[in-house]
């Protein structure tokens, strides 16, 4: 890692929040090392996997058909024996969907990618094709609503348990392993708290017991945050959030190497059907082309707000990432390019006066989703982190008082006076 360089670029209370990308040129060379594209995001993002038809279309053209034809007998013997490359079904791979997998791979600087058609149908296919009855997984407690769910819920229902940690803790992730853990699953920075978790400390506890590690990489996208070049062994997307980014369809993605895609993953995906559609694949290739441009305006956007509100009489805390304040801002520095595009607001006055800031927003949205070109604000407190406890939300650090905020794409300054009236008035 290039830590002193990146020190040099920005410090706190200047820059516009983007970091010299210690995680990303990490993940670049590693590509390097495989003979990958070593080329730019931006330039991956617009062009990696595109694989044109024979009419030249300019943009990738979208494939909606469910089945192939095959030109006799004998290859369609050989495509099903593997023995020739090709399509057999769209339920086990379609040329749109395997140029946005290509596209996306690239980005990530991982082997391969597998897309689905929702990011928990991602989290999902990736933890339980590698897991049987008997099995222990260790997991940060500060967890997406539905991946506490499978994991507290759900998996013990086969005989899979969990222990929760507290991510930060990296004595605890030791501490919680036993002879049948058969993975880490965590992510970070996590929802809604934007607490930050040391990848390659967590990475390398997890591999001196041979347990693989799972990271939900949402918040950071491929953009700031390269879990893979930290060691991580899989990595899991909801398209939806800011790989679509633009409001219009859900997918999702699991990135590994060749080996755990065309292992234990494979035959899974294929037999139990979470595929992703052709035309879902088709509007989040062209997300794609656009995901560095927006991540980077997102980021710089939630920077200067971040800075513009930090210490407003209504709050306890404004909680970035990018600021020095952050308690995970070192670790942030290490292994991110940026702060990220969401903010949360712990209000003193509580639930009502979360409400009253809610209430008062005239440009941004109050709405669940997040990475949204659309500046999109929610309390999950009632909404996605309802059905957990209160003592397990308090614990976690989901107050009533917190809000999340996801910065879009309006003019800053019009999100500031947005902001600026909702907080007043809270
Ligand atoms: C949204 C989200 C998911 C689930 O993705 P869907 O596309 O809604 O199924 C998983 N993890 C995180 C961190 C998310 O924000």
């Amino acid at each position: 890692m290039r830590d002193t360089e990146d020190r040099t670029d920005v410090d706190a209370g200047c820059g516009d929040g983007l970091w010299k990308a210690t995680a990303a040129a990490a993940g670049t060379e590693a590509a390097a090392e495989r003979g990958a594209a070593t080329r730019g995001l931006a330039t991956l993002a617009v062009r990696a996997g595109l694989d044109r038809s024979p009419h030249g279309e300019t943009a990738e053209a979208l494939f909606l058909n469910s089945g192939y034809v095959y030109d006799d007998a004998a290859r369609a013997e050989a495509r099903f024996r593997g023995e020739e490359p090709g399509f057999v079904y769209s339920r086990y791979g379609n040329p749109t969907v395997r140029t946005f997998e290509a596209r996306l791979a690239a980005l990530e600087g991982a082997e391969a990618c597998r897309a689905t058609a929702s990011g928990m149908s991602a989290v999902w296919n990736a933890l339980i094709c590698q897991l049987r009855a008997g099995d222990h997984i260790v997991a940060a407690e500060a967890l997406f609503g539905s991946c506490q769910y499978i994991l507290a819920e759900l998996l013990p229902r086969f005989g899979i348990t969990t222990s929760f940690v507290r991510g930060a803790d990296l004595d605890a992730w030791a501490a919680a392993v036993r002879p049948e853990t058969k993975l880490f699953f965590l992510e970070t920075p996590s929802n809604p708290q934007l607490e930050l978790i040391d990848l390659a400390a967590v990475a390398e506890i997890a591999h001196a017991h041979g347990a693989t590690l799972v990271v939900d990489n949402v918040f950071a996208t491929p953009i700031l945050q390269k879990p893979m070049a930290l060691g991580a062994d899989v990595v899991v997307y909801s398209a939806t959030k800011h790989i679509d980014g633009q409001g219009r369809v859900l997918g999702g993605a699991i990135l590994a190497s060749e080996a755990f895609c065309d292992g234990a993953l494979r035959d899974f995906l294929r037999h139990t059907g979470p595929t992703l559609s052709a035309f879902n694949a088709w509007v989040l290739l062209k997300g794609l082309e656009t995901l560095p441009l927006r991540v980077r305006e997102q980021t710089r956007s939630a920077t200067t707000l971040a800075r513009r509100f930090e210490g407003h009489p209504a709050l306890n805390r404004l909680v970035y990432p990018g600021l020095a304040s952050h308690p995970g801002h070192d670790l942030a520095r290490r292994q991110m390019a940026g702060g990220g595009t969401l903010l949360a607001f712990d209000f003193k006055g509580g639930k009502e006066a979360a409400f009253r800031f809610l209430n008062r927003l005239e440009i941004a949205d109050i709405s669940n989703n997040l990475g949204d070109a659309k500046t999109l604000a929610t309390h999950p407190a009632t909404t996605t982190h309802q059905r957990l406890p209160a003592e397990v939300r308090a614990a976690v650090g989901i107050g009533d008082g917190l809000v999340r905020v996801s910065i879009g794409l309006e003019d800053v300054e019009d999100l500031a006076a947005d902001l600026a009236a909702a907080l007043d008035a809270a």
